[in-house]
């Protein structure tokens, strides 16, 4: 059954594992949760011309490395390459820098945004899903997800055999997702959670 993206301003249908559940991109899920509203151009230009120039605004989020609100966000659904993630190229050269980074964002990602326990084949699905061509397995989501159990970020609810689910349980003061997966990275062997 195809669903439709719930934001009044958009006739984009939702696809099947996006992390956003009423609405196509984070892009339509912001702007109906800020509010936001169409440009019209001929109230911006005070131009008759300019009517039907309608136009979606852009949305600014944190950056997944330093932080700042300075990621513009546009009317799509979100891209494969980053754009959605980081402020500047520099900022997306330095956040996805390390071997596999990608996989760890969506998949950390992926429980931050659903904010509930998902099964270990279904993370790999959403991951797969947002960075294209990289393949995912539960044993995969598995050996990723250790390391950010021990440092406090997320915890394994559930340990059947077939249906381990994970979930995103870390509650201290927001810190972007390619900063954590950075810190937790560099101090492999160490136990609890993280000094900054
Ligand atoms: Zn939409
Ligand atoms: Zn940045």
């Amino acid at each position: 059954m195809v669903q439709e993206c719930s934001n009044p301003e958009c006739d984009r249908t939702i696809r099947r594992w996006s992390l956003y559940p009423n609405y196509c991109s984070q892009y339509c899920d912001l702007f109906v949760a800020q509010g936001r509203a169409i440009i019209n151009g001929k109230e911006k230009f005070g131009k008759h011309q300019f009517v039907g120039f309608n136009w979606m605004p852009k949305i600014m989020v944190d950056c997944q490395w330093c932080g700042k609100p300075n990621c513009t966000l546009t009317n799509s659904v979100d891209n494969k390459n980053g754009n959605s993630v980081f402020c500047d190229i520099n900022c997306r050269n330095e956040g996805w820098k390390g071997k596999n980074t990608q996989k760890h964002y969506w998949l950390l990602r992926t429980l931050q945004k659903l904010k509930r326990p998902v099964v270990a084949g279904d993370m790999a699905r959403y991951m797969e899903e947002k960075a294209g061509c990289i393949a995912g397995s539960s044993r995969m989501v598995g050996s990723i997800m250790r390391s950010y159990i021990k440092h406090g970020f997320v915890t394994r609810t559930q340990t059947n055999r077939e249906s381990t689910t994970y979930e995103w349980t870390y509650r201290g003061i927001p810190i972007p997702l390619c900063k954590i997966i950075r810190q937790v990275r560099g101090s492999a062997g160490q136990k609890g959670n993280l000094t900054r």
